[in-house]
């Protein structure tokens, strides 16, 4: 059996030389849990880190689809069902030319920590293909959708494995697979969330990523007796995640000061107010168009081939993919005054950069911790189906808000140093490990 940390990273690294991103997520928990690992024998001896590192299942197939002008493509589909020892198999689905297996197992893998942090019955599962939804018609997005679901609902069902959005699978996609596996199945069932709100979607699901995040940056902040009023808020990204994140500050009282997408910066000198909040959504979601197409309105200023670190802020949401924040962009916040960063994309910030914020005591939120309100909301949409019933927005709203408040006592509780300081990375990895590894080893070797 391997027992350093040095000689388990090095096997990671053998095993998939090809998978830096899971490499990565692996060793930043293998890292922070080391010290905890040592006091409690057991989970290495029981070889719970082999375990939680191997996928209990991983599925790869053709999607073959045909456009527009009837020519055949084929792209790649997956799911990784990666741990379902506390629950069914959960998570997104993301459709980006970047997918690939590396990516969907450290999404997968963060995706187990973060769903046992939620409090709610669930495993962690991934999938998605390398197919583009950027530039393709309607009719194309349907027909690759169908494609991917007639094979995958050979792998999922509701008491299986429930996938949902993330990014490139919005409203729209989730709606034309699940009418996908309805037809094939011949059942109505809760096999994915993120439905629309007239076939049994939960309400607050589009909003809950992004306001859990703030919530969960609420209360960073109180931690330091600080509130969001008047804050500098940097966010980048301008999908789901982001556009409600903004809306979120708006409304506590903080000042945005910007969005972001592949092309550049947009930048909000005096803040983003709710109307061109508004033109954000619907240049995003209705035209799928480039933030770029704002420059020039008033107060927006279009800052291109840039990310927003180099802004002066308090507070940073990194909401757009993983990797888009790194040492020197972390050095720029912290020198510029940044107090607290909470992420809304999944592993936003290279390990350097979050060392870096570690080092300055910067309050730094994993995306485990601070985006788990996206998928807790999901939980609550399986809760609503399983009943037939639907709750009320303030109903939806205030167990999200109990959902983030816990996640931070449980990343307190594992996380709080002598001095106060909370690592919510050590945290939030040991306490969801705890929940999932007590779990694997009530249920034996399996
Ligand atoms: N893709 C989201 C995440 O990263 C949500 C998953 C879900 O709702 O199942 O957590």
């Amino acid at each position: 059996m391997t027992d350093t940390l040095s000689s388990y990273l090095a096997s990671i690294r053998k095993k998939d030389p090809d998978q830096p991103e899971f490499q990565q997520a692996a060793e930043e928990v293998l890292t922070s849990l080391w010290p905890f690992l040592q006091d409690n024998p057991a989970y290495l001896s029981q070889g719970i880190l082999e375990r939680l590192l191997e996928p209990e299942r991983s599925i790869t197939f053709r999607v073959p689809w045909t456009d527009d002008q009837g020519k055949v493509h084929v792209n790649r589909g997956y799911r990784v069902q990666m741990n379902s020892a506390i629950g069914p198999y959960k998570g997104g689905l993301r459709f980006h030319p970047s997918v690939n297996l590396g990516v969907l197992k450290f999404l997968a893998f963060e995706q187990v920590f973060k769903n046992a942090l939620t409090t709610l019955p669930m495993g962690g599962g991934k999938g998605g293909s390398d197919f583009d939804p950027k530039g393709k018609s309607d009719s194309e997005v349907m027909r690759f959708c169908q494609s991917f679901m007639t094979e995958l609902s050979r792998h999922i069902g509701a008491n299986l494995d429930i996938p949902a959005g993330d990014i490139g699978v919005g409203a729209r996609e989730v709606g034309y697979m699940y009418g996908q596996y309805k037809r094939m199945r011949n059942e109505f069932t809760s096999v994915l969330t993120g439905k629309g709100q007239t076939y049994g979607g939960s309400l607050m699901r589009p909003e809950a990523t992004g306001f859990g995040c703030v919530y969960f940056a609420e209360q960073m902040l109180k931690s330091r007796d600080k509130s969001l009023d008047g804050l500098r808020v940097v966010i980048s990204g301008a999908g789901n995640v982001a556009q409600y994140a903004a809306l979120k500050v708006i409304q506590l009282g903080g000042l945005v000061l910007s969005l972001s997408d592949s092309g550049g910066t947009l930048h909000f000198a005096d803040g983003l107010d709710e109307a061109t909040w508004k033109k954000v959504v619907k240049l995003k979601n209705q035209e799928r168009g480039r933030l770029e197409a704002l420059d020039g309105q008033p107060g927006v200023q279009f800052i291109a081939n840039s990310t927003p670190w180099h802004l002066s802020c308090d507070l940073a949401l990194p909401c757009a993919t993983q990797n888009e924040l790194d040492e020197d962009d972390a050095r720029k916040l912290i020198d510029n005054g940044c107090i607290a960063v909470a992420e809304g994309a999944n592993m936003p910030c290279t390990l350097a950069a979050a060392d870096l914020f570690l080092e300055h005591k910067t309050l730094y939120a994993p995306g485990k911790a601070a985006n788990a309100g996206g998928v807790a909301v999901s939980g609550l949409e399986m809760s609503q189906n399983a009943m037939r019933l639907s709750w009320t927005e303030e109903e939806v709203d205030q167990k999200l808000h109990e959902i983030m408040e816990s996640i931070h006592n449980a990343c307190s509780h594992y996380g709080k140093d002598e001095e106060g300081f909370i690592n919510y990375v050590k945290g939030a990895n040991i306490a969801g490990f705890v929940k999932v590894a007590d779990a694997m080893l009530a249920q034996g070797i399996v």
